[in-house]
C-alpha cells in the first residue's frame, strides 16, 4: 500500500530531503506507521528511516549510489548538528537535533507504552548481545523480538529476513555502518513487507553496550561530538573526520535549498 503522507515539513540539507519536526514528532510517527503496518502485513512496504550527519553528506558527494539510496528513504533526520546550523537558511529550520544515539530512548518508551516489538540487527555478536542486555535492563517491559549480529554475507540476506519476519518485528533496527546498512535496507525492503520500519542506527550498540562514551552535552550542542569521538578512536576516524569534515561543510552550503517542501517525498 502507499505509505500516507508525511504531515512534517521536508527541507533539502546538504542534498538530502530532511524531516523538520522534534524527536517526540518522530516517536509518534513510529508508533502511527508500525500500528497501521500491522493492519495490513502484507501490502506495507516498510518505511524507510536513515539519517543524516556530515559524513552521509560527504559521502553523497563522492558516490551517486549512495545518493540516489538516500534518496529512496522515506524519512532523513538530522542526526549531525551541522545539518541543524546550516537548516537556519531554510524556511524550516529543524526545531532540533535527533541523535539516533537519543532518539533510540525516544523509541524504546514509546515501544513500551504501545507493545511494538524491536529487532536489533548488526555489530559483532559480542557487541550485539551487550546491547540487548543493556536493553533488557533500562526498559523491562520493551519486547524484543529478536536480534543478529552484523557479519553475514548476501547470500545469507533471504535467512536474515526470515528471522526478522518469523519474529513479528514492527521496528528493526540496523547497524552495519553506513553506506552499507542503507545499502542491506533498500535490497531488503520487499522480503520484509508488513515490518512497520526499518531504522540504520550505526554506531547506536556501541552506545547502549557501553563500549562507546558519549560526548558531554556541551560539546553535542556545539557540533563537536565529531571531535570528542575522533579523540576517542582517532586511528579509526582520523581520515573520516578529517577529511570528510570541510568537504560535508562545502555541501551543506551549497546544497541546502532555501524553500521547504510538505507533504510527501515523492
Ligand atoms: N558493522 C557490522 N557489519 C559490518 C560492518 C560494520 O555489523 O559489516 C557494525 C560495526 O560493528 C558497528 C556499526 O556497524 O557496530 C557501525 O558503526 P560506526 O561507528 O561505523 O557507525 P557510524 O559512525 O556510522 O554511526
Amino acid at each position: 500500500m502507499a505509505q500516507p503522507e508525511l504531515a512534517h515539513p521536508q527541507v533539502v540539507i546538504g542534498g538530502f530531503q530532511t524531516i523538520s519536526c522534534t524527536r517526540s514528532d518522530l516517536a509518534d510517527l513510529m508508533v502511527e506507521d508500525c500500528l497501521r503496518a500491522r493492519d495490513r502485513r502484507d501490502s506495507w512496504l516498510s518505511r524507510l528511516v536513515f539519517s543524516s550527519n556530515g559524513q552521509g553528506v560527504a559521502l553523497a558527494g563522492r558516490s551517486l549510489r549512495f545518493m540516489e539510496i538516500m534518496s529512496k528513504a522515506d524519512v532523513v533526520h538530522a542526526d549531525g548538528m551541522p545539518v541543524v546550523f546550516a537548516s537556519k537558511m531554510t524556511t524550516a529550520p529543524l526545531p532540533e537535533r535527533i541523535p539516533t544515539t537519543d532518539f533510540f530512548h525516544d523509541a524504546a518508551r514509546a515501544a513500551e507504552r504501545t507493545g511494538l516489538r524491536f529487532f536489533m540487527l548488526g555489530a559483532k555478536q559480542e557487541q550485539n548481545d551487550a546491547a540487548v542486555a543493556a536493553i533488557r535492563e533500562r526498559y523491562p517491559d520493551l519486547n524484543i523480538s529478536g536480534s543478529h549480529h552484523g557479519y553475514f554475507g548476501e547470500d545469507e540476506d533471504e535467512e536474515v529476513c526470515r528471522l526478522i519476519r518469523e519474529s513479528g518485528a514492527d521496528v528493526v533496527w540496523i547497524a552495519l555502518g553506513k553506506p552499507r546498512q542503507e545499502e542491506w535496507c533498500l535490497r531488503n525492503r520487499e522480503r520484509l513487507r508488513g515490518v512497520g520500519w526499518l531504522k540504520t542506527c550505526g554506531g547506536l550498540y556501541a552506545f547502549l553496550a557501553g563500549d562507546a562514551p558519549r560526548a558531554p552535552e556541551w560539546m553535542q550542542k556545539a557540533g563537536l561530538e565529531w571531535l570528542f569521538r575522533l579523540m576517542d578512536d582517532p586511528k579509526r576516524l582520523a581520515w573520516r573526520y578529517l577529511w570528510t569534515n570541510p568537504y560535508a561543510f562545502y555541501r551543506l552550503v551549497r546544497y541546502t535549498r532555501r524553500e521547504a517542501l510538505t507533504g510527501a517525498r515523492r
